[in-house]
């Protein structure tokens, strides 16, 4: 059991100098550092304004407790990920904050495999960070600081592992770049010039200001990115959020194509390259994915919400594909954890082998209506909810590892109460947008019956 939480869903984060400070930082390198017991420990981070700050009061606590720090310098997460198994690590710490504005910063702790550590594993790093047990070295035992270069290179070497280059070479597609001012600058730009692409490039120098964009790659954050792509008649436009494990596309019209289509997009082609294969999917992904995975003769393997857990199942069954509609895509055979880059190079080989825009791509697929709704539920009671949701939906098709997800003959509801407010999340799905607005209240119905 934990004493306290530190860890979030992603790592922890928080507000620089306010309750991100760099002792507290430093604690957190004294307790990872203690958790990994010492050894060769990586660290990396985005290009935000605190990063050289924390990372070195991150590599202060680890060095205390007799880790040897390995300075990557600035990366995207997909490619400290990636070097901590290459290169043989025995973990990693990455200082983000991914998607978050500004002002704040993150810790996240990665294992020899290169995947973040597990919930249970995190909560002995916890325990440690509260009950203050730490391995403090003695003099003569500290842990050696030293700089290490080359990850990007190996890096991006190993996406081009998993790519026809020459198939994209031949295309010779036009692409424009939003990587939001931060790490991904360092790597998209220059592989996709390796696949042979022009590359035209906005908010590409470090700035951890972040004046081009906010780091959440959204459509309302997108709109300069979207006009570029049309002035320019290019042929994509691929935009990261702040540590590039994400890629949200814009099609050859300047639309945003959200992570769902474009996740079924990869879904469908890598299925249909491999022959099948085992999908991870969470269990709020769109019915989109089964109807995919059915037709392409892959296998399912339902987990709860949370990148980490995807990332974990998909070693646990050795799966192919998974995706969030955030636009994370996880590529098993080159690393099981959300890689922008990797997913930029997916997507510009299946618009190479199939011909196709990725409006084309986006068209075909089957459409499903999403109506998405919201009950106001109290912490304390989401629990007793939750239970009366399990009797009200007995003798139903059903998913309960995340809440409720209900499988109807021609429709989906999950019923999920949030990890962070104090609400029931109500996600419907049909072919048929009425029937969809139906399912939802019927799900609504649902948890109102509950209380
Ligand atoms: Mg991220």
């Amino acid at each position: 059991m934990a004493i306290q939480t530190l860890f979030g869903t992603n790592g922890v984060r928080g507000v620089v100098n306010k309750d991100f400070t760099p002792e507290f930082v430093t604690k957190l390198g004294m307790a990872a550092g203690t958790y990994f017991g010492g050894g060769d420990i990586l660290i990396g981070y985005d290009g935000r304004t605190s990063n050289l700050m924390l990372s070195r009061a991150a590599i202060a606590g680890l060095a205390s407790t007799g880790c040897n720090v390995y300075d990557g310098g600035l990366a995207p997460t997909p490619a400290i990920q990636f070097a901590t198994k290459r290169f043989g690590f025995d973990g990693s710490v990455i200082i983000t904050a991914s998607h978050n504005p500004p002002e704040y910063n993150g810790f996240k702790v990665i294992a020899t495999d290169g995947v973040e550590v597990p919930r249970e594993e995190e909560v002995k790093i916890e325990n440690i960070f509260f009950a203050e047990t730490f391995r403090r070295r003695e003099w003569s035992e500290l842990g050696n600081i030293t700089e290490f270069t080359g990850i990007i290179e190996a890096y991006k070497e190993g996406v081009k592992r998993h790519l026809d280059v020459e198939a994209i070479r031949k295309a010779g597609f036009r692409v424009v770049v939003d990587p939001a001012n931060s790490v991904g600058a360092l790597v998209t730009p220059y592989l996709l010039r390796e696949l042979g692409c022009e590359v035209i490039t906005v908010n590409a120098q470090l700035d951890g200001n972040f004046p081009g964009r906010m780091p959440e790659p959204k459509p309302e954050t997108l709109g300069g990115l979207s006009s570029i792509v049309k002035a320019v008649k290019a042929d994509l436009g691929v935009a990261h959020d702040g540590d590039a494990d994400r890629a949200i596309f814009v099609d050859e019209t300047g639309d945003v194509r959200w992570g769902d289509k474009t996740g079924a997009i990869v879904v469908d082609y890598l299925l249909q390259r491999n022959k099948g294969g085992v999908v991870v999917t969470p269990v709020s992904s769109s019915k989109l994915v089964e109807e995919i995975i059915e037709a392409r003769g892959g296998s399912l393997v339902w987990t709860k919400v949370g990148s980490i857990i995807v990332s974990r199942k998909m070693l646990e069954v050795n799966s192919l594909v998974s995706f969030e509609e955030n636009g994370g895509i996880f590529y098993g055979p080159h690393q099981p954890v959300r890689d922008g880059p990797m997913a930029t190079g997916l997507l510009l080989e299946i618009m190479a082998k199939t011909g196709k825009t990725l409006g084309q791509l986006v068209e075909g697929l089957p459409t499903y209506h999403l109506v998405k709704e919201r009950v106001e539920c109290p912490n304390e009671a989401k629990q007793r909810v939750l239970e009366k949701l399990m009797r009200l939906t007995e003798g139903y098709d059903r998913i309960t590892i995340d809440g409720v997800k209900v499988l109807l003959k021609d429709g989906a509801v999950l019923i999920r109460p949030s990890g962070t407010e104090p609400i029931y999340r109500i996600y419907a799905e049909a072919k048929d947008e009425k029937r969809a607005e139906e399912i939802a209240e019927w799900g609504v119905g649902l948890v109102r019956q509950s209380f």
